[in-house]
């Protein structure tokens, strides 16, 4: 997405330092939650050792990605 916001054109797209999505599970039956990981798979892991433990069922997952805003050079 680019917008000119304040006089200047910006660009806001993935952060090359970071392209993969972070994730975590949290348990809907109590506040445990998963390390931060980068798979899905190890979420479902956690979450399976979490469900063979408690014998809770419910869970949530989270995965969001890091951004960057660049300014745009050039004739607007
Ligand atoms: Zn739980």
């Amino acid at each position: 997405m680019t917008a000119v916001l304040g006089y200047m054109k910006w660009r806001i797209k993935p952060d090359p330092a970071r392209q993969t999505p972070i994730r975590y599970v949290q348990c809907r039956n109590c506040e445990e939650k998963s390390p931060i990981e980068g798979s899905q798979a190890e979420c479902d892991l956690w979450a399976m050792d979490h469900a063979g433990r408690t014998g809770h069922r419910g869970y949530r997952e989270f995965a969001a990605s890091d951004l960057i805003a660049t300014p745009v050079r050039g004739p607007r």
